[in-house]
């Protein structure tokens, strides 16, 4: 295992990491509040430089998110860049695993984009710095979008008063692990729900079972409808999509909803009420975080019902103070960082 430190002013470390077929980054952006933590993502990229950049942007969110979240936990993220072809996937994790192993605790990682039920299981055979092992909590997805709907239910009440979602139309952007939940929690509260997916067939599957309308993936953000839950890939809010949207708020489980910072802005002249993606979508690495912790599965469960709280404080503040909700919600996760030693809100 070879590791080179890359010095990225504003980053705590940055490490490249290298074994045989095995080529990953690993980005800890702070550890004010605990260990750094964020997914492995295995992705083909085109050159180290956009992995480079990838890792960069999504550990710094992971600082964010898991400061809101109320956690005592920093942030982190690390990219596997995928060979064309892999030939020993348990290897690969493995040697992840190893390269984990070596920054002693710092940073923590779990499931991302590209892994599949198993690989934590290897990254677990040679370090403890893992969650999501499928004998532990497992697959986050239900209570991501447990998270998901309490935001939704904090923007409908910041915006009329109204408690809970009964009547109102939801359009739900992807039904996958969090989307198909998404809908089964929005159902359960009364909504009427309606479910677009590049997969037909598992729209049509998840509207047969729990009861919605399926719509083609190309319009699903643009139809009448009360809230909008991007729940499939980031960048889905942006300068061609925002004026197309008829939804008066949108909170889903997808990361990276804006394409660029502007596109907050762009919601908010619209008077379409954001709750920011990593405020929503902040389930998952609260159950990950109790699980390193040995927590409670109750505990957890109670901070992601406090998902709601932490919507309408980022809702208030954007309110108050003129601005859109994905800088409140910045400023509010940067003064949480700043008072460090502040207890969990
Ligand atoms: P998933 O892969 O299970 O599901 C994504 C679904 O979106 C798939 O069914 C896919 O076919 C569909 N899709 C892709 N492009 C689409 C498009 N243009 N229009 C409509 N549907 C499209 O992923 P997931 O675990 O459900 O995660 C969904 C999003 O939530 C991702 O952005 C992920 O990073 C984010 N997220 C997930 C978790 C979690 O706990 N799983 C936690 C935080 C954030």
């Amino acid at each position: 295992m070879r590791l080179r430190e890359i010095q990225v002013a504003g980053w705590e470390r940055v490490v490249e990491a290298r074994d045989g077929a095995y080529h990953a980054l690993i980005a800890l952006h702070s550890t004010v509040l605990g260990p750094a933590v964020g997914g492995t993502r295995l992705w083909r990229y085109a050159s180290t430089g956009d992995a480079l950049h990838d890792v960069l942007r999504l550990s710094r969110g992971m600082t964010y998110k898991s400061a809101l979240a109320g956690l005592d936990a920093g942030g982190g993220k690390s990219v596997i860049l995928a060979p064309e072809r892999i030939e020993d996937r348990a290897a690969l994790f493995r040697a992840h695993g190893r390269a984990v192993q070596a920054l002693g605790g710092a940073y923590v990682t779990a499931d991302d984009v590209g892994t599949r039920a198993g690989d934590m299981d290897f990254i677990g055979e040679e370090t403890a710095h893992v969650v999501g092992l499928s004998a532990r909590s497992g697959d986050p997805s239900p209570r991501t979008a447990r998270g998901v709907f309490r935001a939704i239910e904090a923007a409908v009440q910041h915006r009329s008063g109204a408690e809970g979602v009964r009547g109102l139309r939801v359009a739900v952007q992807g039904c996958g692990g969090v989307g198909r939940s998404l809908v089964s929690e929005l159902r359960r509260a009364g909504a009427e729900v309606a479910v677009a997916d590049v997969d037909a067939a598992r729209a049509d599957a998840v509207a047969a079972e729990l009861g919605a309308e399926v719509v083609t993936p190309d319009v699903i953000h643009a139809i009448d409808a009360d809230v909008f839950a991007p729940c499939a890939l980031g960048g889905v809010l942006n300068e061609a999509s925002i004026p197309e949207l008829r939804a008066g708020i949108v909170a889903g489980g997808a990361n990276n909803q804006l394409r660029e910072p502007e596109d907050g802005a762009r919601l908010a002249e619209r008077g379409i009420l954001y709750v920011p993606d990593y405020v929503a979508n902040a389930g998952g690495v609260i159950t990950g975080v109790h699980e390193l912790r040995g927590r409670p599965a109750r505990e957890a469960a109670a901070r992601v019902e406090a998902i709601f709280d932490t919507a309408t404080r980022v809702l208030r503040r954007a309110a108050q103070a003129g601005i859109p909700p994905h800088q409140a919600a910045g400023q509010l996760a940067e003064e949480r960082i700043a008072s460090a030693a502040g207890p969990l809100p």
